[in-house]
């Protein structure tokens, strides 16, 4: 389904597309620089705080764009300094924006780490088994304007949590393109956001603390390599042979293994950066030394880190998480080979961070108020 916002959003505007807009209005070539700044650098929340523009300017641009195409509904903030923000698009579509803070030891929250996880669509059509997101099917792709815009609420939460410190929080340490939806199906979109939130016109978010993860859509990936922004690339691989990928990723059908690992090497070889391989770890299904000696195998031919996630139940969901024995075992085969590897330690287990459960809950909610009433 294609939704057509009544104003465009102003997020998802270029200096470039932006001076060419004013341009029509013989408005002069920095204009479009100096709302960008209130718009990105002040953190302007209405088109009057913008005041060196005439009133004039202010209400052609009220008329033409909208400043926030994503409100708020809730933040939910779990005990394991996970924040999780429900944000609904002007269809009262529900997305998730995920902040991840990882304390630094004696600084303190406000100085921790934060990783900003973005979504890229409203549902998603891969049909990965094992993922909320993907139960009810894909709604519509997000536009480049809500997906920059996520990342604005998150500075607007982050400015009133400790407001003296708003420039520094201008730079999160990382952002994942992890959330709700494959951003490769949704190419064009991501990549003029990520444009956004890279350009010192926009974020001015270093493009290397930006990781894409994507479930393998190979000719996608190929076509990203190209690209000069210079991002990071992970992969949702999930199962270390087409047999277990396939079980659970219908994705792998039409790009298996064969196909997928010479596209990220090509990636890897191109940027001359370590890819990193994402592997849900689930009971009974990719957690045994089989699967972790293929795995090793393939991150030790790509270079690549390993990231292990112990899978996070989902209600409805047959799919369990292994014993922490079974986790480490599983890592030390990929360790004592001295593959880069992660085991995850889940942030968010108790406020249902698994991608898309707070969405999801809330639709049912939803749907359960219209019937009743
Ligand atoms: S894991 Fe990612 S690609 Fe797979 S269904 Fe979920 S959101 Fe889509």
């Amino acid at each position: 389904m294609k939704f057509t916002p009544a104003k465009a959003p102003l997020t998802g505007e270029t200096l470039e597309t932006l001076t060419a807009r004013l341009a029509g209005r013989q408005e002069p070539a920095f204009r479009a620089k100096q709302i960008l700044d209130w718009v990105y650098k002040k953190r302007a929340r209405s088109w009057d705080e913008m005041t060196n523009l005439s009133k004039p300017l202010r209400t052609w641009l009220d008329e033409t764009f909208d400043l926030m195409p994503v409100s708020l509904i809730t933040g939910q903030q779990s005990t394991d300094v996970t924040d999780k923000l429900l944000l609904e698009l002007g269809d009262r579509s529900l997305i998730e924006t995920v902040i991840i803070r990882v304390p630094q030891e004696g600084v303190g929250l406000d100085h921790s780490r934060k990783t900003i996880c973005i979504s890229t669509q409203v549902g998603c059509a891969m049909g990965c088994v094992f993922c909320a997101s993907g139960l009810a099917g894909l709604k519509r792709n997000l536009n480049a304007g809500e997906i920059v815009a996520q990342l604005l609420q998150v500075c607007y939460r982050e400015d009133a949590r400790t407001p003296r410190a708003r420039q520094e929080l201008a730079s999160f340490d990382n952002i994942v393109v992890m959330g709700m939806g494959e951003p490769l199906a949704n190419y064009d979109a991501i990549i003029r956001a990520l444009t956004i939130v890279n350009a010192d016109w926009g974020l001015g978010f270093g493009a290397r603390r930006i990781t894409l993860s994507t479930s393998g859509l190979v000719p996608k990936i190929l076509q990203l390599a190209e690209e000069p922004l210079g991002i990071r690339l992970a992969i949702s691989l999930h199962g270390a042979t087409d047999e277990v990928r396939e079980q659970i990723m219908p994705v792998n059908k039409a790009y298996p293994l064969a196909k997928l690992l010479p596209a990220v090497k090509a990636f890897s070889d191109k940027h001359g950066r370590m890819v990193t391989l994402e592997f849900i770890l689930i009971e009974e299904v990719n957690d045994s030394l089989i699967q972790a000696e293929k795995l090793r195998d393939i991150a030790l031919d790509l270079h690549a880190h390993v990231n292990l996630i112990p899978y996070n139940t989902v209600e409805g969901l047959p799919w369990k998480r292994p014993s922490n024995t079974r986790q480490e075992r599983f890592a030390d085969i990929l360790r004592n080979s001295r593959v880069s590897v992660t085991l995850r330690r889940e942030k968010g287990h108790d406020i249902d961070a698994a991608c898309g459960q707070l969405r999801l809950k809330t639709e049912k909610d939803r749907e359960a108020a219209i019937a009743s009433a």
